[in-house]
């Protein structure tokens, strides 16, 4: 044996040792770097040949690249049985198949559609139905319709957004009153829930947008004692069987006579003792009345045989009170905990 096959075998030797006791892609690497790399040991081999008789140089160069080829194959092979050892003490470090899975986390209904879902299937199992419509709508079915003809000073009460001269993101989700009303004859009944968008600066107590239920009842004979009756049985659906209802005199351009709406405090229980209510013992619902009979007339109705009431509530305000909330921010402020602990 030639004088470079002995040292090419002893150096094949020692790498091969090498690249067996490495224990990860690191030391691999320095391996390969000390045999193969640029000032390697191969490399200083290499530069020998220029010492060697002219005729012997192509033989001694095969010679050095048949070692580093059978090198690099066998640090390819240590890299593909590192890797997969690898993997499998990660594999029976961390899987443990008996092991119980953690439950998947399911989120829960949002206070706000809790409080419009049970308000609206209360109005269902007495015959309402439920109406849905469109959040962008002409000035026609948010004021003109309503008696609120343009000009009207009740029109800046609903600071709106406008979208153009026309059409503005609805205030109230009474356009689907109105859109009820001329699609249908009376008798009608209807629940209409939906975002609803004012220029309301955010605060604890407001968001610019925020949800409303509405009602409407028309029909022969129909007085302020029923919606008393239905917004009672409303209240006591919503918070507790001892919910007593209240009625403030107010003026809105669509009812008349026009009320406030009232609930003795959930928390208090109208005692007046906690500062939910302000100590006054009663929460705003929001406004109620008998349909005016001018909105009655515009959609073909004689409101001398026919009469009806409705009620504008806010589902945040409700939320608030029945979940003891104290800021209605908290409501859009997507914390999963905050809302797992009211579902
Ligand atoms: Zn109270």
């Amino acid at each position: 044996m030639s004088e470079l096959a002995a040292m090419l075998a002893a150096l094949r030797e020692r790498f091969s040792a090498a690249a067996g006791a490495a224990k990860g892609e690191r030391d691999l690497d320095e391996v390969r770097v000390a045999y193969l790399g640029r000032n390697g040991e191969v490399t200083t081999i290499r530069r020998g040949i220029g010492s060697l008789p002219v005729d012997e140089r192509p033989s001694a160069g095969k010679q050095i690249n048949d070692a580093v080829d059978a090198m690099e194959a066998l640090l390819a092979q240590r890299r593909g049985a590192l890797e997969s050892s690898e993997v499998e003490a990660e594999l029976a470090q961390r899987i443990d198949v008996t092991f119980p899975a953690i439950p998947a986390s399911v989120g829960s209904i949002h206070p706000v559609r809790r409080v419009i879902e049970d308000a609206c299937a209360y109005f269902e199992r007495h015959g309402f139905a439920v109406v849905l419509g469109p959040e962008v709508e002409p000035d026609f079915y948010n004021f003109d319709a309503l008696n609120i003809p343009s000009e009207h000073p009740a029109r800046e009460g609903f600071d709106s957004f406008w979208i153009d001269d026309t059409l503005l993101l609805r205030p109230h989700t009474s356009p689907m009153q109105i859109r009820t009303m001329q699609l249908h004859r009376p008798p009608i009944a209807i629940v209409a829930p939906g975002k609803c968008y004012r220029r309301d600066a955010v605060d604890a107590r407001h968001l610019f947008q925020f949800h409303q239920i509405e009602g409407l009842l028309v029909a022969e004979g129909i007085h302020f004692g029923h919606l008393k009756g239905m917004l009672t049985g409303l209240c006591r659906t919503l918070f507790g069987v001892h919910q007593r209802v209240r009625f403030r005199p107010s003026f809105f351009p669509f009812t008349e006579p026009s009320a406030e709406v009232d609930t003795t405090c959930p928390k208090c229980g109208g005692t007046g003792v906690c500062g939910m209510c302000g100590g006054s013992g009663w929460i705003e619902l929001g406004g109620a009345g008998m349909v005016h009979p001018n909105v009655l007339r515009d959609v073909g109705y004689d409101p001398e045989v026919v009469t009806g009431w409705a009620f504008g509530f806010g589902a945040e305000r409700i939320a608030l009170s029945r979940y003891e909330v104290d800021d209605v921010r908290r409501f859009i402020d997507s914390d999963p905990d905050f809302l797992e602990q009211l579902a």
